[in-house]
């Protein structure tokens, strides 16, 4: 369960120290590898498989690692099923990078997910469906199509303006 200097580096889960295996790309083809290559591999690339990748830059306060903001990180890889067991030890960080109790906020998220989706069903069953004109062959009617798409394509924009079509290029 240990790694040696003198072995190659085995991915293990840091609490339970099981084996991990990550799809990497080498050679612009995907491998499945349960080991890091003598070379080492691009961070960015490596997709450990039921486990998640914990990175940290280190900060003041830490003896164990502060390498003073050089962009340098330590990594641990730690297996879902651990994740899972102690995620009431876990915080969530949002995108203003508050700081809260994971499990606690993950409950609240759902439950507006579930309130967001439930507004969208009873939305969906007000709304009557449109009768679809077809033409002489009962094919949609390829004018409506359009503007079906169009509008599709419109609600997407609005709702991320910053998506960028590549499909008409
Ligand atoms: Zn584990």
């Amino acid at each position: 369960m240990h790694n040696d200097n003198t072995e190659p580096f085995k991915f293990r889960c840091l609490i339970c120290g099981k084996a991990i295996t990550a799809e990497v790309c080498i050679d612009h083809r995907i491998c499945t590898i349960d080991q890091l290559p003598e070379e080492g591999h691009d961070d960015s690339d490596l997709l450990p498989l039921g486990a998640i990748e914990m990175t940290s830059y280190g900060h003041y306060g830490t003896a164990f690692f502060d390498p003073c903001d050089d962009g340098t990180q330590v990594a641990a890889l730690i297996c879902d099923d651990c994740m899972e067991e102690r995620s009431d030890r876990l915080m969530y960080i949002d995108k203003q990078r508050r700081l809260s109790p994971f499990n606690k906020t993950m409950d609240e998220l759902n439950e507006q997910a579930k309130q967001r989706r439930a507004e969208h069903e009873a939305r969906a069953a007000r709304t009557p469906a449109e009768d679809i004109p077809l033409d002489k062959n009962g094919y949609p009617d390829p004018v409506y199509a359009q503007s079906l798409i169009d509008r599709i394509e419109q609600y997407r924009k609005e709702k991320s303006p910053g998506f960028h079509d590549i499909s008409h290029e």
